[in-house]
């Protein structure tokens, strides 16, 4: 009764779908990238413009429900919805508009990181973003981006020049160097913590085509391979970024049939240089990899070629942490967890991010971590939900036996629900500042379907 006067009162204030309990559309409306997060809303409101998020936000708070913010709906611990409230969607607010001359783009706050990719690679031009082109620009660049180009070119949130905010008020503001600055600063890592963005600038850098691919050595060589990569890759310049990982080699055409699911440590390189990556790839070469998938790619080719892996409805369980170094013993241990990955589509990423991003200082945006030298972040994922505890359990156990060696917090991008102290130890000598900024912009603790910053 009371979601359906919802969904009545809502239909009659916006123009974009509102969708509830008893339509048909529902069980596809409600669902997140995550299979393992499965919550009920009230309604469902697929906004197509600012007014309609205005209006969402007026509605849930006069009926006293709880308010989640829906970008591309990949989060790991389900953020982009909530239980028994009402879910913004932004996914009709996708439109790019790209500025060639001035090197920028504008894109609305329900995009997809492959919108962005294909609109900007026809001018030569791209923004670093992320490694799966279904991601939403909208909780990722919140947290602050990271992909293949951030060991070049840095963190999405270092090429935001400006984004417009919905209040928790419902007042729209431009935050941006001039304006709402503290907003500003709290938004470049913040998450969907001070308000719903539905429109971001990027500035873009020259990249189009990179030689990029992955390189996979067995699993029982990660004692050589991985104490080779933890110093090699901070020796090489920014052109060359690579994320060393574990995988399982996917049972897919382009890798030899006799490797299909082999557990592997691998390096996933990409080189913006293209005359000199053969020179820069060459050490990793005479490490005789079994597979060596590089070549030249557009750059939105590489940006979604694990998206066909990684698709939506998988299980899905999560675990980060910034790292500054490895050490042997850290080394071991990830192998020793590496040969127990549970399921073929688990794995463990690490992702590089030194470079230009270092030299920002760790007060200068929300994120607080510009210190560190990878994410590092461990991925339980299989299509059957009856794996779900294996998954969590691996993962955990995993996490557990290396934070020791951590910096301490995770990447909020990179995080289940974890808890206050979790959230609090991810933004460091950051939280004070986040804190009065949530006073000012959300006293009443309105968007709180985030990795949460409680006002102080
Ligand atoms: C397969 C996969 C690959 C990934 N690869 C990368 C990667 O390469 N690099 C990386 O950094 N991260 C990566 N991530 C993590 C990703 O950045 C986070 O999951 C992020 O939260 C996704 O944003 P979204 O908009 O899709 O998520 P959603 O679930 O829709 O939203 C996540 C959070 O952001 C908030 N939010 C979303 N949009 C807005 C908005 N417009 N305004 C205000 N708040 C908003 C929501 O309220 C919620 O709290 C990946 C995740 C997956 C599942």
């Amino acid at each position: 009764m009371a979601a359906s006067a919802t969904v009545a009162e809502l239909g009659a204030s916006v123009r974009g779908e509102v969708i509830g309990p008893d339509d048909s559309r529902y069980e596809e409306a409600r669902a997140v990238f995550n299979a393992m997060i499965d919550k009920r809303p009230a309604a469902i409101v697929r906004c197509v413009d600012v007014d309609d998020v205005r209006a969402g936000i007026r509605v849930a708070r006069e009926r006293g429900l709880t308010l989640a913010i829906r970008g591309g709906g990949h989060n790991g611990g389900g953020l982009g919805t909530c239980e028994g409230g009402l879910v913004l969607d932004l996914t009709p607010m996708s439109e790019v508009t790209v500025e060639p001359a001035a090197k920028m783009v504008r894109v609305q706050g329900g995009a997809l990181l492959g919108e962005i990719d294909t609109a900007t690679y026809e001018h030569g031009l791209a923004v670093p973003v992320g490694i799966i082109s279904t991601t939403g620009v909208g909780g990722f660049t919140l947290g602050g981006g990271t992909g293949h180009l951030t060991r070049g070119y840095g963190l999405t949130i270092d090429h935001l020049v400006a984004a417009t905010v919905v209040l928790a008020d419902g007042s729209v503001v431009q935050a941006d160097a001039e304006h709402e600055k503290d907003l500003f600063w709290a938004i470049r890592g913040g998450g969907g913590n001070f308000g719903v963005v539905t429109s971001f600038s990027f500035t873009c850098v020259p990249v189009k085509n990179v030689i990029a691919g992955p390189m996979f050595w067995p699993i029982e060589r990660t004692e050589e391979i991985l104490t080779w990569y933890r110093s090699f890759i901070g020796e090489q310049p920014g052109s060359l970024g690579g994320f060393f990982n574990f995988h399982s080699v996917p049972p897919v055409d382009m890798f030899p049939a006799e490797h299909h699911l082999k557990k592997v440590c691998g390096v996933v390189w990409c080189c913006t240089d293209l005359e000199h990556a053969n020179e820069l790839l060459a050490p990793a070469r005479a490490l005789e990899p079994i597979i060596d998938g590089v070549g030249e790619v557009p750059l939105p080719a590489l940006n979604s070629v694990f998206d066909g892996l990684y698709c939506p409805g998988d299980q899905w369980y999560w675990r980060a942490d910034f790292i500054d170094a490895v050490p042997d013993e850290a080394v071991a241990l990830n192998k020793e967890w590496g040969e127990k990955m549970p399921t073929w589509k688990s794995g463990m990423h690490m992702y590089p991010i030194d470079g230009p991003m270092s030299q920002i200082g760790n007060d200068e945006t929300a994120w607080a971590y510009r210190d560190a030298k990878w994410v590092q972040v461990i991925v339980g994922v299989d299509p059957d939900p009856a794996n779900a505890g294996a998954l969590r359990d691996w993962c955990v156990g995993y996490h557990e036996a290396l934070h020791p060696y951590s910096m301490g917090g995770a990447y909020v991008n990179m995080m289940m629900e974890e808890g206050q102290e979790r959230v609090k130890a991810s933004y460091r000598g950051n939280y004070d500042r986040l804190a009065r900024i949530k006073t000012q912009y959300d006293p009443e603790n309105f968007f709180r379907v985030n990795q949460n910053i409680r006002p102080a």
